[in-house]
């Protein structure tokens, strides 16, 4: 058994989860919404995934970066590692796609990075 506070909305109930060969059981819920939450984070928990990324050209050396959608939490260390090899080039907007599909995700800038004036 597992327990998890239910996030779905602020009230914060205190779920308990199970499963056999068959099905996933939950208690503690007071609506359907908190079942519905419980089995996902039972079977394929998933988070929006946030990053800093290597910027070349720009005024910071990082732009902040996340997931466009919630993502497998199996997925998050893979990317952070590949993300640590890759860079983008500056100009950035906050909004930008950084990477179409990286592990089959997108990974959008949340912050801007200027260009940097190479005749400072
Ligand atoms: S079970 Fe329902 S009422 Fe309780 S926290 Fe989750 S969404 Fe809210």
């Amino acid at each position: 058994m597992k327990e998890i506070i239910c996030a779905a909305c602020n009230k914060g109930c205190r779920l308990s989860v199970d499963s056999d060969l068959y099905e996933v059981s939950v208690s503690g819920n007071e609506c359907a919404l908190g079942r519905d939450y419980a089995v996902s984070e039972y079977t394929n928990p998933v988070r929006t995934a946030t990053f800093n990324v290597r910027v070349r050209g720009g005024t910071a050396a990082v732009v902040s970066a996340k997931t466009d959608r919630p993502v497998s939490l199996a997925k998050i260390l893979p990317a952070s590692r590949l993300l640590k090899k890759l860079y983008v080039d500056a100009p950035i907007s906050e909004g930008q796609v950084l990477f179409s599909s990286l592990l089959g995700e997108k990974i959008i800038a949340t912050s801007s990075v200027e260009k940097a004036d190479n005749n400072e």
